[in-house]
């Protein structure tokens, strides 16, 4: 790729070089040609100046002298001359006819009409002499002298016609050259046209290109610095400014949205591009306003740098990002319901250059999605310690399994008609330095950091171990494990279920795997696959905390499931809130169309039993029934409660 991009500009300087060398190729032809072309031009005129001109010049003075030479005798015949006057009339001609005759071209000399003109020439000198023969005698005889004069006229006439003649040769002469001139002249002309046509569509051609590069070149300048999707500057854009604000106090913030995979549940990959335009569109407005400025650092992380000196004014400023999704938000004709979690640091008092800048920003978020989302908080000393003791456990973490740290809980689940328990969920815990740590705080860490793999692999393990004892203790019970998404999507999952059903021998029928909503919608195709293939491993299958995501309901039909658990979110305030009671009421029609169980989880009261019966449901889970407890107590409390109990 790299050796590509190389390559690229080389060739496209090639490419420019080529014009320009097709240009001075094409310049140096066009000179040779019209440097030949102007030598035959040349070559043509050149004897037109020098010879047929003049030839004409001299036939023409040539014709003046005949006539003249004829007038001369003429005059001498008719005594209008006497004899010294002819001599000298005479003599003048005869000198200019000489010369005349001797400056002619000697090309014109070897033509076989200069030499006719000779010979008259000559015979016309005899002619004269005989005249002057004749007119010098006493009594000249006047008939002879006009047979003479008769015989010079007829040679007069014959060499004005052989002057006439040449005239015609030199005419046509010059006539052709000039016709061979003027076509190259004109090819000239032409071909000089062609090349400067030529160079302006070579010259359109080179200006396209710079410019279609130089367009190129600025679109990949755009891309390096602003993000693909929205538009907003990137990361690497907030390092630079934040390295060009030189110690100018500012605000930094970092939005994230909430529950991301959640909130979107089954909607895809397109969806979620979506959302977070949707977001972004939100939050730009208010960005700008406040007089800041918005960056997408990466997938669901935003940020924000605002030139803000007063820490006060971070309140008033988070609380207007807050409230920026208020209400739904549209995707893909969807009401999604998002929020936002706002981490905040103050440049440069809590870190000089980005990258601290940001680390305390994200320390800042943390503390904010773990009050459960849709808040702000800032940044302060005490949040890098807790960073660097969330690394520390995550290290603790590490060695959990292999030090025998992991502890199962069981909660016993219900019928709800008689309170007969029927399963268990598995819950796990983490002892560890004397405490027990719950779920929540360690399994997040454990999903982050792909720890859950081999601590999923143990839960899974030993829940169907107990499965089969309680089996062979002739207690059918069904054990729910919960498998986190991370553990779902793993190659080998399938391929460790197998391991784990054959290595301990449980009836799959026991074994209930509880996933959430938002990992089932996940690439729903590969889900229906996958769960068909649980299934046919005899499994049982149940959607974790439903009612939380959004579930695409055609999916759901689609997918061979067991059973609906209704998060205790809804479950919690059943009896004062309606709305609640509505949505419950909804499920429990909902999955008893799609012929699945469902159970309530986080009951806690008896009223919430009373409700719950009301409303149809078919099994319950929660405090009110029975804690979550460790084994020893789960074993006394489900032999006591295998049986139905009668209720009031
Ligand atoms: P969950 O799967 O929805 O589990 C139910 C949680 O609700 C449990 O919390 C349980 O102790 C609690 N709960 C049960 N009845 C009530 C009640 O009446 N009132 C209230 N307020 N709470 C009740 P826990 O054990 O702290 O687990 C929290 C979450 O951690 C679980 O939610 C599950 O998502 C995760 N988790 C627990 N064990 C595992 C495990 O083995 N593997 C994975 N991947 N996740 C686990
Ligand atoms: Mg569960
Ligand atoms: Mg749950």
């Amino acid at each position: 790729m790299q050796r590509c991009a190389a390559l690229k500009p080389t060739l496209s300087r090639l490419g420019v070089y080529f014009f320009f060398a097709i240009v001075i190729g094409l310049g140096l032809l066009l000179s040779v040609v019209v440097i030949h072309s102007g030598h035959q031009v040349n070559a043509v005129i050149q004897p037109l100046v020098t010879q047929s001109m003049p030839t004409l010049r001299t036939i023409s003075e040539l014709k003046t002298e005949v006539t003249e030479r004829q007038v001369i005798l003429n005059q001498y015949f008719a005594y209008g001359l006497n004899h010294a006057q002819f001599r000298q009339k005479y003599q003048s001609n005869e000198h200019e006819m000489a010369l005349l005759l001797q400056k002619t071209n000697p090309e014109w000399k070897l033509n076989q009409r200069y030499k006719t003109l000779m010979a008259l020439n000559e015979n016309a000198k005899l002619v004269s002499e005989q005249l002057e023969q004749i007119m010098t005698q006493e009594q000249p005889d006047l008939d002879e002298a006009r047979a003479v004069l008769v015989e010079n006229a007829i040679d007069t006439n014959e060499f004005l016609h052989q002057l006439d003649m040449s005239f015609v040769d030199a005419s046509k002469a010059i006539e052709q050259a000039g016709q061979i001139s003027l076509d190259e002249v004109s090819a000239m002309i032409r071909l000089v046209l062609a090349y400067s046509l030529a160079i302006v569509i070579i010259a359109i051609l080179v200006a396209y290109y710079i410019y279609a590069r130089q367009r190129a070149e600025n679109r990949l300048a755009h891309a390096a610095r602003h993000d693909r999707l929205t538009d907003l500057l990137n990361r690497s854009m907030f390092e630079a400014d934040i390295a060009a604000l030189k110690q100018k106090p500012h605000l930094g913030l970092l939005i994230s949205i909430d529950r991301f995979q959640r909130v979107l549940g089954g909607l895809g990959y397109e969806a979620g591009d979506e959302l977070i335009l949707a977001v972004k569109a939100r939050l730009l407005p208010i960005v700008q306003q406040l007089g800041g400025t918005l960056y997408r650092l990466e997938g669901t992380h935003f940020a924000a740098i605002f030139p803000i000196k007063n820490p006060q004014a971070l309140h008033t400023v988070d609380q207007r990002l807050l409230h920026a999704l208020n209400g739904a938000v549209m995707v893909s004709g969807h009401e999604l319901f998002a929020t936002l979690s706002i981490g905040g640091a103050m440049y440069p008092q809590d870190g000089s250059d980005a990258v601290t800048l940001i680390r305390n920003m994200d320390a800042a978020l943390e503390q904010a999605q773990a009050q459960g989302g849709n808040a702000a908080q800032t940044y302060s000393q005490e949040m890098n310690a807790r960073a660097v003791e969330r690394l520390a456990l995550e290290g603790e973490l590490r060695h959990a399994v292999e030090r025998n740290e992991l502890r199962l809980y069981f909660q016993p689940q219900a019928l709800l008609s008689n309170q007969q328990v029927i399963g268990v969920e598995c819950l796990v815990r983490w002892q560890h330095q004397g405490q027990l740590v719950p779920p929540i705080e360690f399994i997040p860490l454990a999903e982050e950091s792909g720890l859950i793999i081999p601590i999923g692999e143990w839960i899974l393990r030993t829940a169907c171990q107990q499965a089969k004892a309680w089996q062979v203790q002739g207690m059918p019970l069904v054990v729910a494990v919960n498998i986190s998404a991370r553990q779902f999507q793993h190659p080998n999952f399938l391929a460790l279920l197998r391991q784990v059903l054959h290595e301990t021998q449980v009836d799959p029928q026991y074994i209930e795997l509880e996933i959430t909503e938002g990992v089932v919608m996940q690439d729903a195709d590969h889900t229906i696959n996958l769960l068909h293939q649980l299934r046919a491993l005899g499994l049982m299958l149940s959607i974790d905390d439903f009612g939380t995501g959004y579930s695409s309901l055609s999916y759901l039909k689609r997918f061979p499931l067991n059973k609906l658990k209704i998060d205790q979110s809804f479950i919690r305030n059943l009896e004062s809130n309606n709305g609640d009671a509505a949505i419950v009421e909804a499920v429990i029609r909902l999955g008893h169309s799609l012929n699945l169980t469902v159970i309530a989880e986080g009951v806690e009261t008896a009223e919430h039993v009373a409700i719950l019966k009301a409303l149809g449901c078919d099994e319950l889970q929660g405090y009110y029934f029975s804690r979550p407890l460790p084994l020893a107590d789960a074993q006394v409390f489900l032999q006591q409660r295998l049986q139905p109990v009668s209720i009031s």
